[in-house]
């Protein structure tokens, strides 16, 4: 059963440079949630997740994690408060092998997956210990950033758009993987396009438009509002 709220965003505004991104992100998190960031391409959904570790030129507002304001934290630090993000673009070495990539784990705190955990948890990385990164497919290389993440001990994960690009099958296997992190209570934010799978994983959806949240959408409820979610999406 979810609990109250583990991170609390409030008004989060964003600027790259001189430009305004982010006007007014609110939405919140509860422990051992799955949620999700929808929207068209562009309604800020990375820079979201950018801002809450701090990746963006300026922020404004307050995004409340454990009583701490991200936005006072130095993004190297935003690691040891148990956040791990996995970038679209992955954040593996590709030219390192899978289990040099899993022995350097971007920081390491108490409490972070064994490789073999990570191992049961992906069973295409098992066996690929000398596979260089640049050999796996886009669906592995993908494992690999979130085994990673793992490794930190990090127990809240922002994934961005994890499906992007990738098989369906493996998709399949990556949304069995986010389920069983779930169940041992790891919270979860994903970016994602993907509604089918979206729906697979996430307990509520949070939709943005034009760099802010415009509306929330239990998952129960997803079927019932897909002509309205669609129209957000303009699908
Ligand atoms: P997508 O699915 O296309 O990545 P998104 O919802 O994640 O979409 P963002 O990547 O957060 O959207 O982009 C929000 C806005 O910020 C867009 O207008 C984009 O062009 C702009 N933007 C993104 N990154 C930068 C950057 N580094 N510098 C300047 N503007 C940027």
């Amino acid at each position: 059963m979810a609990e109250a709220a583990l991170l609390n965003v409030n008004n989060l505004e964003a600027w790259y440079g001189e430009s305004h991104v982010l006007h007014g992100v609110s939405f919140d998190v509860r422990k051992g949630e799955v949620v999700t960031l929808i929207g068209r391409n562009g309604a800020g959904k990375t820079t979201t997740l950018r801002s809450l570790i701090g990746v963006v030129g300026k922020r404004r507002g307050t995004s409340l994690f454990k009583g701490v304001d991200l936005l006072n934290v130095a993004p190297h630090k935003v690691a040891r408060l148990g956040i791990g993000y996995v970038p679209e673009e992955r954040g593996i070495f590709s030219t390192l092998s899978v289990i040099e990539n899993l022995m350097f784990p971007p920081a390491w705190q108490a409490g972070g997956m064994e490789i073999d955990e990570i191992y049961s948890l992906f069973p295409n990385l098992k066996g690929r210990d000398h596979t260089p990164g640049t050999r796996l497919s886009g669906g592995e290389q993908q494992m690999l950033a979130i085994g990673r993440i793992l490794r930190t001990g990090a127990d809240f994960i922002l994934l961005d758009e994890p499906t992007e690009g990738i098989a369906p099958v493996i998709i399949d296997e990556i949304g069995a993987a986010l389920r069983i992190l779930k169940a041992r209570g790891m919270t979860i934010i994903l970016v994602e396009q993907n509604l089918r799978f979206a729906a697979s994983v996430a307990d509520r959806h949070f939709v943005l438009d034009q760099g802010k949240v415009v509306d929330e959408i239990s998952n129960n409820a997803l079927d019932a509002n897909m002509d309205r979610l669609n129209r957000y999406l303009g699908v």
